[in-house]
């Protein structure tokens, strides 16, 4: 089989256009009021407009500079001339029959990605997406069989927040008592593409969702998934201190090899060497080890017997996902006997082994399936197969 290619190199667009009005969406409070200050407000009250405009997009979503009644007509009309407030537009919305939704949105450039709204009992949870398409090639994941990819820029990541929070009607109005039951209340990483090939405009946008003065969203409702890039681990404690998942789904590193193929590049020791490194802010904080059950291939009591043995000293919690189907995938889904089996082993070492309900099925919106259909550079059956190991 040949390698497939492992690589970061992605296109990246400019924050900002150089002609035509700069989006305040995305950038950090510094980088506010730098802009700011280079449109003429005076450093003098730089700190304080920021403060003002930041509490007017973050915390009440607001879009349009006339609605801050607490700046100056004048100062509102200024704003307005050289700024936007604006987030991907929606191109389609789907709701699934169990409640779950799904928008299509529309990115500078013309590109598409998908986000999906999640409500359960006590929480409801969105996933974003921080790439169009991925530059990792997990032979069982939809978005990567997508050959085109760019990074998504901080005001696309959290702008997807903004635009769910739209849509579910969750902006709370100026002075209305705080309301504290949230219909989005988690942000899952687990969308479309790698969020650590992706840091900087991730980490911006998600200390944005934490941001006291904004959507307020703890760090501990906030969960990142990678599937395994090493070296930016313990860079995402250190700078975004947000929950980890990782995507494990082998026991073995020539099986990883094929499903996950980053895994050439830093093997399973190298991965659990970086996750026992992981530090958490509570005991109750464990790093979730996600494990797609794919029929004769990684689903064996053997398998869930390596798995307990890899743990070992990794506050761990395994997320068992039943592998969902796409047009053209290389592989079918463990029974659901199996898969119980696979996760009693697990239960009785010890560690939480919940296995995960697919939500969204009939629009497809479950984990891995995520793929915009308007994307047309897609990949043949043929070099998904190989890319799997497996002869088509
Ligand atoms: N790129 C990141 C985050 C996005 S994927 C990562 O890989 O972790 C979110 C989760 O869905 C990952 O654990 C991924 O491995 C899993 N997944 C991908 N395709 C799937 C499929 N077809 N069925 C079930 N889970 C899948
Ligand atoms: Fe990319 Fe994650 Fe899919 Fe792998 S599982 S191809 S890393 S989105």
């Amino acid at each position: 089989m040949a390698d497939a290619p492992i690589t970061q190199d992605v296109l990246t667009i400019p924050r900002k256009l150089p002609e035509g009005p700069v989006n305040l969406v995305g950038l950090t409070r510094p980088q506010l009021r730098d802009v700011l200050i280079a449109h003429g407000t005076p450093e003098k009250q730089a700190k304080m407009r920021v403060g003002q405009i930041w509490q007017w997009i973050y915390q009440w979503g607001v879009r349009d500079f006339d609605a801050m009644t607490n700046l100056s007509k004048v100062y509102r009309a200024e704003l307005a001339e050289t700024f936007v407030i604006e987030v991907p537009e929606v191109v389609s919305k789907q709701v699934s029959v169990d409640g779950t939704r799904k928008w299509l949105v529309r990115i500078a450039g013309g590109h598409e990605v998908e986000v999906v709204y999640i409500p359960e009992e006590d929480r409801g949870t969105l996933c974003v997406s921080s790439q169009v398409g991925c530059t990792l090639t997990c032979s069982f994941c939809h978005t990567g069989t997508q050959k085109l990819v760019r990074n998504l820029t901080s005001a696309e990541i959290v702008g997807q927040v903004m635009m769910a929070r739209d849509d579910l009607d969750e902006w709370p109005v100026p002075g209305a008592p705080k309301d504290e039951t949230r219909l989005l209340s988690n942000i899952v990483l687990m969308g479309m593409g790698e969020p650590l090939y992706n840091f900087e405009n991730v980490r911006d946008a998600m200390k944005i969702c934490m941001d006291e003065e904004g959507i307020q969203l703890s760090r501990r409702r906030i969960t990142l998934s990678t599937s395994g890039v090493v070296p930016e681990i313990e860079r995402t404690a250190n700078e975004i201190g947000c929950q980890l998942a990782v995507s494990f789904h082998a026991t073995t590193d020539d099986v990883r090899n094929t499903l996950v193929p980053i895994n050439k590049r830093w093997n399973i020791e190298a991965l659990l060497e970086a996750l026992k490194a992981y530090p958490r802010g509570r005991n109750s904080e464990r790093i979730t080890f996600e494990y797609v059950m794919l029929d004769g291939v990684n689903d064996t009591d053997a398998d869930a017997h390596r798995l307990v043995k890899l743990l070992e000293g990794i506050p761990a919690k395994v997320n068992l996902i039943p592998f969902n189907e796409w047009p053209g995938a290389p592989y079918k889904r463990s029974s659901n006997n199996r898969i119980r089996a696979f996760a009693n082993i697990i239960y009785n070492a010890g560690y939480a082994s919940p296995i995960r309900t697919p939500r969204g099925e009939d629009i497809l919106a479950a984990c891995g399936q995520l793929k915009s259909a308007t994307e047309r550079a897609r990949k043949s059956r043929k070099e998904i197969a190989a890319e799997a190991g497996l002869t088509s």
